[in-house]
């Protein structure tokens, strides 16, 4: 269903700057489109893509499994020294997990991100998916990224996000998606497939709820990292998305709609599909 090979796609994953040639002047102009012709096509045929060959009764996503990391948890501040124990992460140490972010009215990071998980479990599953959580509430500590990784390895996800919301300076704002980068370690083997997950979500999520692509991280919405337990730890398929930042007035606005929830769970949804299906 694609208009190129996996390998060239691959490539564009790898070396964003090559995909996008409009730079910074998408972000600024509030315009999330996609950057090249490849990418467009990728982007519509999402739309189209569901279940169009099957028959009418089969659901799109079915025998796919999906983990849902719902960054961060509701309770985290409360436990301090569990939450800020040292964990290896391969490249580094790293705190078992944090409290997160929250918006200057005081919506959690960890309510946004558990609110969103569940809107997309339902969405998932109601198109035949098998989906875990790597949390079931929000009023717990923990998992430690290490834990968050090893749910999706142990699932044997085809896919696994993880949600988040930024907590950066009130001007900078728009959504970036954070892939995984070759360690030398086991995460090193779906770098790629990762890679391809981030550009369909990235696709789906700028189509879906209009946001723009980050003005402050990564190029046109897409950033590699090797310092994230959640990713370094991998063996499956696996992305962050930080939805956009919580400290920015017009995106907090947004972020504490529900309406606005179900759109970026709506937009999750499609961008995990045209992967899976892929
Ligand atoms: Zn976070």
């Amino acid at each position: 269903m694609r208009a190129l090979p996996a390998s060239v796609l691959a490539v564009c994953g790898l070396i964003a700057s090559a995909c996008g040639g409009t730079g910074t002047g998408d972000a600024a102009a509030g315009q999330a489109a996609p950057a090249t012709a490849a990418e467009q096509a990728s982007a519509t045929s999402a739309e189209q893509s569901p279940a169009k060959q099957s028959p009418p009764d089969a659901k799109p996503l079915e025998g796919k499994v999906v983990v849902i990391d719902p960054g961060h948890n509701g309770g985290n501040y409360r436990d301090p020294a569990a939450v800020n124990r040292k964990v290896n992460v391969l490249t580094k140490w790293k705190p078992c997990d944090t409290t997160g972010t929250q918006t200057n009215g005081g919506y959690s990071e960890a309510a946004f991100t558990f609110d969103v998980s569940k809107r997309l479990v339902k969405i998932l599953e109601a198109r035949g998916a098998t989906v875990k959580l790597t949390r079931t509430s929000n009023n717990g500590v923990g998992p430690c990224i290490t834990q968050r990784a090893a749910i999706g390895n142990k699932a044997h996800a085809d896919a696994a996000i993880s949600i988040h919301g930024d907590g950066s300076a009130p001007a900078n704002h728009g959504f970036h998606v954070i892939m995984p980068k070759k360690i030398n370690g086991p995460v090193d083997k779906v770098v790629g497939a990762s890679s391809r997950l981030g550009i369909d979500v990235r696709n789906a999520f700028a189509k879906g709820t209009g946001l723009p692509y980050s003005t402050y991280v990564g190029r046109n919405a897409l950033d590699y990292r090797n310092d994230l337990g959640g990713l370094n730890l991998s063996t499956v398929p696996k992305i962050f998305i930080e939805c956009g930042n919580m400290r920015n007035a017009a995106e907090a606005a947004k972020f504490q709609d529900p309406g606005f929830r179900q759109k970026i769970a709506l937009a999750l949804a499609n961008g995990l599909q045209h992967y899976l299906e892929a």
